[in-house]
Formats: structure tokens, sequence, C-alpha cells
């Protein structure tokens, strides 16, 4: 499988490297030249298969020789053969039309580990024999921080730095990362906001005196190798609910568009889907792009559901390139134009292109908080904010009642135990392979908001780890 870049300066790249690279070298994202397509017959004979054997039959097309089927197999093994429930990603019945897609049975509690989990065994495998390591940096403001860490810790390839701003995320997140004691992993407490622990993240990323000592590399959403590891999901759950002879409809709870996406390329490869609702909260920036054509970055409010507090989304871009028919001209002007000016009207021909397959909507708190109210009174079910918000969505999008409506549950409620509790009076609590985290011992770096001092610090700690490692 040969991959390009959105914005069209470069081509013919395969899976190991667009892996490595993350963003592509002109800006842009990278997808696959052509999208692999199974027939019905083929879809239909997947039903039955564990998890991770359905992992590898989807991923392959993408894959191609950069990895042989056995070490697809073992790494699709060793990445879900952590999650703590069996089926990986279990479906729960809610009411007659709608269901709950549990992605959260992974280490960290979020629908991120199904992709990094997967993410981190790719980084091992690539690096490998090269003599290099990978410095992977990140700022978090709370659920992609834990997932990173827990996909590279103890992992000989990559040393991990995350940044969080010191004391403005919840216990329970920065627990998660914080008790994670492997010597390649480096958390990071910054005075200041996510907004600075980020822009220095930025920084670092451009910075030659960096980049010349260590390999700097990120795990962000706009790898394609996550979107990837998502598509799986949704082929797992439409097997279980009649697919492909019977359509499906979704419901995601979305940010930078990722996830969403990953549904959107199931579609494409042959998976019948009814209906993909993008649920966004009051950053509606996706909403208004959808239902409107309006395209522009607003002020950041911040919501009960912070994994979903973005301005911008950036996979949003893989979508416009797509409907453009790869037109990479067209679509670098559309995207300098939103670069330059913050704003972005989506043409009418490619939002009837959009409108044909998706949905949209803002949700708004209260009616989150009535959901996860109703959720629980209607099911015995406890969803965290960003789950409630895509049921949300999904009660409010009149589907034809005979299409099962599968909302993704992205996070597991006891991340969110105070949002949960005000809307519905229980309180989750955490499952028992983790009820001990607040018994864990801690450790993290606690450094000012001063660029120097926090390059330093990492180039000090990636040197002297390279020289034990040898
Ligand atoms: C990251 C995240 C989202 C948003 O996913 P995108 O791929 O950015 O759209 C939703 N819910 C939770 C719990 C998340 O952590």
């Amino acid at each position: 499988m040969e991959y390009i870049s959105t914005r069209g300066q470069s081509e013919g790249q395969s899976f190991r490297d667009v892996t490595l690279a993350g963003l592509g070298s002109d800006g842009g994202l990278y997808v696959p030249k052509n999208w692999p397509r199974f027939d019905m017959e083929t879809i239909a004979s997947w039903a039955g298969l564990p998890y991770a054997d359905l992992a590898c039959r989807i991923m392959q097309p993408f894959i191609g020789d950069s990895l042989t089927d056995a070490q697809l197999k073992s790494l699709c093994d060793a990445a879900y053969g952590g999650f703590s429930h069996d089926a990986v990603a279990p479906l729960v019945q809610i009411d007659q039309q709608h269901w709950l897609l549990e992605l959260f049975h992974g280490p960290t509690l979020a629908f991120k580990d199904v992709a990094l989990q997967l993410l981190g065994g790719l980084f091992e495998e690539f690096m490998q024999g090269s003599g290099k390591r990978l410095t992977i940096i990140g700022a978090t403001s709370g659920d992609t921080g834990s997932a990173a860490i827990h996909a590279v810790a103890g992992r000989a390839a990559a040393e991990i730095f995350m940044l969080h701003p010191s004391g403005r995320i919840s216990d329970v997140q920065r627990r998660q990362m914080t008790t994670v004691l492997a010597p390649n992993v480096h958390n990071i407490a910054i005075e200041g906001s996510f907004d600075d622990a980020q822009a220095m993240v930025k920084r670092m990323f451009n910075d030659p005196h960096v980049n010349n000592a260590v390999h700097v590399s990120a795990v962000n959403s706009i790898n394609w190798a996550r979107l990837m590891a998502q598509i799986v999901y949704y082929f797992a759950a439409a097997l279980q609910l009649g697919g492909p002879h019977r359509k499906i409809a979704f419901s995601v709870p979305t940010g930078n568009f990722g996830d969403v996406f990953a549904g959107y390329v199931a579609h494409k490869m042959g998976l019948p889907i009814e209906r993909l609702i993008v649920a966004t909260n009051r950053n509606d920036i996706l909403d208004r792009a959808i239902s409107s054509g309006d395209y522009s970055r607003s002020a950041l409010e911040p919501t009960a559901a912070p994994s979903m507090d973005i301005q911008v989304s950036s996979n949003f871009e893989r979508l416009l390139f797509d409907m453009v028919e790869q037109d990479s001209t067209r679509l670098a002007d559309m995207m300098q134009g939103f670069e330059a000016t913050n704003r972005l009207t989506i043409d009418s021909d490619i939002r009837e292109r959009i409108t044909a397959l998706f949905s949209s909507a803002a949700v708004q708190h209260d009616d989150l908080a009535r959901t996860i109210d109703w959720a629980y009174r209607a099911s015995g079910e406890l969803l965290d904010p960003h789950t409630a918000i895509g049921l949300a969505a999904a009660r409010d999008a009149q589907i034809d009642t005979s299409v099962p409506l599968v909302t993704l549950a992205t996070a597991h409620p006891a991340k969110f135990p105070d949002a949960v509790e005000r809307a519905c009076g229980i309180r989750p609590v955490l499952p028992g392979r983790i009820g001990d985290l607040f018994d864990r011992q801690e450790k993290f770096k606690e450094l000012p908001g001063d660029y120097d001092a926090v390059a330093a610090y990492i180039l000090a700690q990636a040197n002297s780890d390279l020289s034990q490692a040898g």
C-alpha cells in the first residue's frame, strides 16, 4: 500500500514510513492512495472471529509488506490481549434501538488505548535493529497522555516525556500517568496551562538543538496508524448486530475527527453504514461545518467532556481530501486559507457529499446530564460525559427504528466520577484492576514554565538513558 499526503507534496510512502513520521513533510496528513474494498461475502465470513484476528484481516491491506502476516498477528495479539474484556469492544444494549460499544476496557479506561496499544508495538517493531531510539514528546490535558505512556512503558525502542499542566488535570488522570514507574517514562508537571505546555512541545519539535540530539516523535491523533486501528471496531460491532446484511448507524463523540473518520473508512471499505452522527459539545466547529458549511475557529469553551474541547479538528482535512476526490491543489488552497484567516466556507458540492453519510449535533450541558440520568434509569448503565454526548445526539437523530444505532462509549464513567454523580446521583467506582490507583507510588518531575529548563531536562534524561541502554 502506498501513502500520499493530502497537500500533494509527499508520495510513495510505505506504511512503515508514515507510522514513524506522523505528519507529512508538507504539513499535510497521510492517507492511503486508495481504499481497500471487501465484498459482502468476505465481510460476512468474519462473523465470530476473535477481535485480534478480525483486526489482522482489516488492517493487512493497509500495512502491505511493512510487516509479515506473522508479525502483524503477534502485534495484534499483544495489543488486545491486555484488555480486561475478552471481546475487547463489547456491545451493551440500552433500549430497543440503542447500543453502546464499550471501548474503554484497555489499561487507561479510554478508547485511545485501542489504537495506542497497537502503535506502541508498531514503533518497537519498526525501530528494532535500527540501533536508534525514538524520543516521544507530548503535552496532555488528560486522556492522550496516559494512553501513550501505557503504550510505550518498558519498551526498549522508545522513551516518552509527557508534560501536563501542574494541578490542572484530575487526580485520576494524573495518577494514571505518574504511577507508571518504568524507567523510559518521564512525567513532567509544568507550571502553567495546557496551552503553555503544548506550545513548549511544538517549539521543541522545531528546535534544531533538540532535533540534533534526539530522534523526536509524536503520538498525536494525526498518525495514520491510530486511525487504522480504530476501523476494526466498526466492523466488529456491525458483525454482532446482523451486518453486513443489515445497515447499522453509529454516533461518535468527536473532537479531532479521528474516531469518526475511522467509521468513514469502514464505509469506504464496503461495510454498509446507514449514517455516521458527529456529536460535539459546545466546541462545535464540526457541527457548524456539517450543518451549514461554516468551518471557523472560535474561542475554546471548557466543558464536562474535556477530551472533546478543541478549536480545530485536524483529521477533518482527511475527509475534505476525499470529498474533493484527492485534488490536493484545491485542498491545499482551502487549508492554507483556513490557516491564514481561521475560517473556511465549505462549498455546497462538498457539503452535499458529506451530508449524504454524516449528520451532526452540538450537545449542551443540560442535555448531556439528562442523558446520563436517562440511560441509568432505562438500563442501569452509567455513562461518562463524552459517551453521554454521543447518546444524546443519537436519540435526537431520527434514525428509522429498524436500524440499530450504536453509540461509541469512549471512556469509563469512573474517569469522570463527579460529573456522573451530579447527573444521576450514583458515583461510579474504578474497576478492580486499577482500584488501588490511589495507593500506588507516583513519580514525576516538577519544572517551572520555562522552555530552556524543560528542554535541558529532557535532553539530559534522554542522553543518560541512552548511555545506560548502551
Ligand atoms: C479523544 C477522545 C474523544 C474524541 O476523539 P477524536 O478521535 O479526537 O474525535 C472522545 N472521547 C474521549 C473519552 C476521548 O478521550
